[in-house]
């Protein structure tokens, strides 16, 4: 995988181009993994980003986590069926 390929996929596994916010021209996110640049408050604060276990892994992937699928995800997950 290219670096470049990587840097839109975020930590969880969804793809940003596939985000609202990521393909809107007027306040566009520049994506999950993106410390710079524009993000909306509540990724800011998201906890899978953020998580220190994350920062753990070699990959910079959730699968590779020893607590996958974590509650975290799980919640997510939860919300993402719920909404899409
Ligand atoms: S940081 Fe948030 S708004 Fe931006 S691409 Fe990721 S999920 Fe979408
Ligand atoms: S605990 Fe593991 S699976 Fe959960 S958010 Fe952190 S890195 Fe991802």
């Amino acid at each position: 995988m290219s670096g470049h390929t990587a840097s839109v996929i975020s930590p969880c596994g969804i793809n940003c181009t596939t985000c609202y916010a990521f393909q809107r021209s007027k306040n566009r996110c520049s994506g999950c993994r993106n410390q710079s640049g524009y993000k909306p408050n509540y990724c800011v604060v998201c906890k899978i980003v953020n998580c220190e276990r994350l920062a753990m892994t070699l990959s910079g992937f959730c699968h590779e986590c020893d607590q996958f699928p974590c509650a975290r995800l799980k919640q997510l997950d939860k919300r993402y069926r719920n909404k899409y």
